[in-house]
């Protein structure tokens, strides 16, 4: 038996349910402009290297050819840096410019209030004296109930209390360390998002030397803010780009759905398939996106940026990468770095029992696992044409 059928075996196992293998024909694109592609990963000289360099010119063009241009198609467009991310918003129609300006404010502010490396923020403010109560604007606010109710569901998977721990591994500074055993068990003591408490417009934390981290869920919570904002404005057809935070306000000018590529993991200038979606978010987590190596002993570890809490270490449960598609851009946030953390087959059982999203998953060994909803939404690229489909049980009568 092959290690990539070994995968497909221990889900039907584990869950009783089967999964089925499929290799489809070398998939052609029907068309190839206006694939969208996300691009936070890509040095600027590997991605112009790379073929997705026509994607991304495309994604964000008026599209003629395979589409008939108009008024009505004509982008506006914006981008900016925050979150330590580059974001762009492209909007259509009359209202598209000023909506997009609304959008850039909210960011703006969301970041003066969620960042942890500034000190003025609501979360710095939290973290520099976290046994203290702190009053936080309701965004803030609105952002920790849901996260913290997010980490209960995932069982601690999610834990926005983690960032003792990413501040040792030196991932806010990038002067990268790998803290001892010791000090690793000493800091884990500090983790637990039940040691968290919010009170009527405040936060305080059990412990000193407790600090939140929103890293996780902060551009969710953001790209969920800008759909709010530019449907409100009027808006029917626009695409929110926060790095690997991807979300659609309804479908492409034309009608057609947005086509969002799924990075490869091993590959930076390639991608395993894309998915089509209209108003939905994706978002992928990914142990290729933050990372560094350190060699031991002639070995070499990738000590990465997601973090299983119970651990104290890199999560390392066999996934690569999770991309989750929801209708709501927070929750989609939450549930890619808490289902990377799971591996794949507890994030099989939660997705059957939570429902409410689709997931796709590369796992080590490099194959992709699309849960079923994705079946007909999901294009493989002609570099990755195998992927196999994980059935919800309750649908498979044999
Ligand atoms: P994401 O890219 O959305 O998966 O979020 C990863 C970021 O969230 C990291 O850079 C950390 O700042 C933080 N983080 C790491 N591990 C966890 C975890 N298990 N729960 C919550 N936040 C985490
Ligand atoms: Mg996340």
């Amino acid at each position: 038996m092959t290690k990539h059928a070994d995968r497909v075996t221990i889900i039907v196992e584990a869950g009783r349910f089967p999964a089925k293998r499929i290799f489809p024909a070398a998939y052609a694109p029907p068309c190839s402009r206006g694939y969208i592609t996300d691009m936070k990963l890509l040095s600027k000289s590997s991605f112009l290297r790379g073929g997705l360099a026509v994607l991304l010119v495309f994604a964000l063009l008026p599209l003629s050819g395979c589409e008939a241009a108009s008024d009505a198609q004509t982008p506006s467009e914006i981008m900016l840096t925050a979150m330590d991310t580059v974001m762009t918003l492209t909007a259509y129609g009359s209202a598209a410019e000023n909506a997009l300006e609304e959008a850039r404010g909210e960011l703006l502010r969301l970041e003066s209030l969620f960042s942890a490396t500034k000190s003025g923020s609501d979360i710095g403010r939290i973290n520099s004296v976290p046994t203290a109560t702190t009053s936080v604007d309701p965004s803030t606010m609105e952002l920790l109930e849901e996260a913290l109710r997010l980490s209960a569901l995932t069982d601690g998977a999610l834990d926005i209390t983690v960032y003792p721990l990413i501040t040792a591994y030196g991932f806010p500074s990038k002067e990268y360390i790998l803290p001892d055993d010791a000090e690793i068990d000493r800091l884990l003591e500090l983790v637990g998002y039940e040691k968290v408490s919010l009170g009527s417009g405040t936060v305080s934390l059990e412990r000193n030397g407790m600090a939140l981290d929103l890293g996780a869920v902060a551009k969710g919570y953001a790209s969920n803010r800008c759909a709010e904002i530019l449907s409100e404005a009027g808006v029917t057809s626009a695409l929110i780009k926060l790095g690997g935070n991807i979300q659609a306000v309804g479908s492409k000018p034309d009608g057609s759905p947005w086509r969002v590529a799924v990075q490869n993991p091993a590959d930076a200038s390639g991608y395993v398939g894309v998915i089509e979606v209209s108003g939905l978010a994706v978002v992928t987590s990914g142990s290729y996106e933050r990372y560094f190596d350190v060699e031991t002993d002639g070995a070499v570890r990738r000590i990465h940026h997601i973090i299983d809490p119970e651990t104290g270490r890199p999560a390392d449960n066999g996934l690569v990468s999770v991309t989750v598609v929801s209708e709501d851009g927070l929750l989609a946030d939450a549930y890619s770095t808490a289902l990377f953390v799971m591996g794949l087959e507890e994030a099989c059982e939660f997705w059957r029992e939570q429902g409410g999203f689709e997931a796709l998953f590369v796992t080590d060994d490099g194959s992709v696992y699309i849960t079923e909803g994705l079946e007909g939404s999901y294009s493989p690229s002609d570099s990755y044409p195998g992927y196999e489909i994980i059935i919800a049980w309750n649908l498979y009568s044999h």
